[in-house]
């Protein structure tokens, strides 16, 4: 099998005449966290949806584990938290980590649940109020825990710390090194560099269209000559290609 988890290979995807990815050529080695940034608009969401099949391409191919992603059985080990998530407001918070349970093929026992609320600090109250009744960061969380119950080894997570505060960023971010050192596979947007700095063997910067960067946090401040990251990505987008 195939170490290579996610594979981009010279994706272009428009939307009518934008030109939004221009030949995306990425991997994403098994085991490892890749974060993508890149400004507002730049097109991580678009990379995510293609690569999950929400959208076609118009050409290039993208494969996972060796199988195009278009291909269902392809898409069979891998949970997706979409962006600025929000489960179906007439659930429960407990009805929709059942229905997500069912959907993700697992069994999420009572105590995974409650141990899963505590990481992401949940109250448990939550399983029981109207998913309407949550705030943002809370219906977050509730998405969050069934991408995280479901012990997929492919995470794909559409900017997972968004609407987080501080303490549970923190939780989640000690969990996810749990999850690497369990030789799982991230793929996620973000605008946190201190989060790719802390959980990323790669960052990918797409900016207009490319993949300006790929490499490790420090290789990225090796090459744009600053001991900060932040500086780097800035330096990285505003400089001409890598
Ligand atoms: P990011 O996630 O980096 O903020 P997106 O992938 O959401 O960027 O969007 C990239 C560009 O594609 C933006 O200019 C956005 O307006 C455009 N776009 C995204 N989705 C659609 C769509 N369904 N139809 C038309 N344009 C879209």
């Amino acid at each position: 099998m195939t170490d290579q988890v996610i594979t981009f290979s010279g994706v272009h995807k428009r939307y009518g005449r934008q030109q939004v990815l221009c030949g995306i050529d990425l991997i994403v080695p098994r085991g490892q966290f890749l974060g993508l940034v890149g400004v507002n608009g730049a097109g991580k969401t678009t990379m995510i949806k293609c690569l999950l099949d929400f959208t076609s391409l118009d050409s290039g191919s993208i494969r996972i584990r060796g199988q195009d992603s278009s291909i269902t059985e392809a898409r069979n080990d891998l949970a997706y938290l979409p962006e600025k998530f929000t489960p179906p407001y007439y659930l429960t918070g407990r009805d929709f980590l059942e229905y997500m349970s069912r959907l993700h093929q697992a069994v999420f026992q009572q105590e995974q649940i409650e141990s899963m609320l505590g990481i992401l600090d949940l109250d448990l109250a939550a399983l029981t109020k109207p998913v309407r009744q949550l705030s943002k960061g809370m219906s977050q969380k509730l998405g969050l825990a069934a991408c995280l119950l479901s012990d997929k080894e492919l995470l794909i997570m559409d900017e997972p710390m968004s609407g987080l505060d501080p303490r549970s960023r923190a939780y989640l971010k000690q969990y996810l090194l749990g999850l690497k050192a369990r030789n799982k596979t991230l793929f996620f947007s973000t605008h946190l560099l201190n989060d790719v700095e802390v959980l990323c063997d790669q960052v990918a910067v797409l900016h207009q269209g490319q993949i300006r960067f790929t490499g490790s946090p420090a290789e990225c401040c090796k090459q744009f000559e600053t001991d900060d990251f932040e500086q780097a990505y800035l330096k990285c987008i505003n400089s001409g290609k890598e």
